[in-house]
C-alpha cells in the first residue's frame, strides 16, 4: 500500500487503522480508520452479569460514517 508512519509498530492485534473498505453511504470503497473498543454491556433479563465485548468501530474518513460491529458472536 502506501507509505505509513510505522509509528505503531508495537500494536500487537490486527487493529491497524487505516483500512480501505466498502462504505454504505459512499457506496465504494475509502479508507476507514479502524479501531477496537471494549464496551461494557449490561445483562439485563435472565442473565443479568455485565460482560465487557469488543466492538469493531470503523469509521469512513470520506463520509464521517461511523459502524460498530461486536466481534464476539456468543
Ligand atoms: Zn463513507
Amino acid at each position: 500500500m502506501q507509505y505509513w508512519d510505522g509509528d505503531d509498530m508495537a500494536t500487537t492485534d490486527d487493529g491497524s487503522n487505516g483500512m480501505t473498505e466498502p462504505c454504505e453511504v459512499c457506496g465504494v470503497e475509502t479508507l476507514h480508520e479502524v479501531s477496537v473498543q471494549i464496551v461494557t454491556e449490561g445483562g439485563t433479563g435472565e442473565n443479568a452479569r455485565y460482560s465487557r465485548e469488543p466492538y469493531r468501530v470503523r469509521e469512513c474518513q470520506r463520509c464521517g460514517n461511523r459502524e460498530s460491529q461486536r466481534m464476539n458472536n456468543a
